[in-house]
């Protein structure tokens, strides 16, 4: 990879990847409302990648990366959550996100090889999502929804596309919803939408819309 990319670039790249990976589809209006663009705006950009051999436009399918792309969005993608670790201690969990997300652009491949020596290769990022290549090791985790009311769970992760909302990280935080923290489902209410918890002795609720981005493992 020799060309430069621009952020935007690198930020459809890296949402291409996530998508891509959870099997979802990659549609116009979707990707739209994610990167807070117009469609225009994104069917513009789009050609443009297409042009740079980045994305291959399929009628049906939408848009899908190509090698180069992949590879390119795989280091953005691992700049990003190496940047997270290098904030956090000095930084909120909730806030290392964003400010990952405006630093990631300038990390050079240098910096991200330190990076990755000195915070000692980590496999996930400090919201527990996968660094690629490491898909695997967050597989068996399920979704809040998965779980019955009376279980007892370790919260394990925060997805990437809710890793997107400010407001819901800090909500999250103030709660203490966050990776290795313990938690138990008291209640489940499916004409309400909302699944409420016990976590560090307080009780907090959510809607199954929050709930489906927040994955556990039994404890
Ligand atoms: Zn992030
Ligand atoms: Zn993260």
């Amino acid at each position: 990879m020799s060309t430069k990319l621009t952020p935007t670039i690198e930020d459809y790249l890296s949402l291409l990847l996530v998508l891509e990976r959870d099997g979802e589809p990659v549609v116009g209006a979707r990707l739209a409302e994610l990167l807070g663009v117009t469609p225009p705006t994104v069917t513009n950009t789009l050609k443009r990648m297409t042009r740079d051999g980045l994305v291959t436009m399929d009628e049906k399918s939408g848009p899908r990366l190509t090698e180069q792309g992949r590879a390119a969005a795989r280091s953005v993608m691992r700049r990003h959550m190496l940047t997270e670790w290098l904030l956090i201690r000095m930084l909120d969990w909730s806030k290392t996100h964003s400010q990952a997300h405006s630093i990631e652009h300038t990390v050079s491949a240098e910096l991200e090889e330190a990076l990755q020596n000195n915070l000692e290769n980590p496999q996930l990022c400090p919201h527990g999502n996968p660094l690629p290549g490491f898909e695997h090791v967050v597989a068996h985790w399920q979704p809040l929804l998965d779980f019955k009311v009376g279980d007892r769970l370790l919260i394990r992760r925060v997805h990437e596309l809710a890793e997107q909302d400010p407001d819901l990280l800090a909500f999250l935080e103030a709660h203490q919803l966050m990776p290795g923290k313990a938690a138990q489902i008291t209640e489940i209410l499916p004409f309400n939408q909302t699944i409420t918890l016990l976590v560090e002795g307080q009780t907090v609720t959510l809607g199954f819309c929050v709930a489906r981005y927040i994955f556990a493992e039994p404890h």
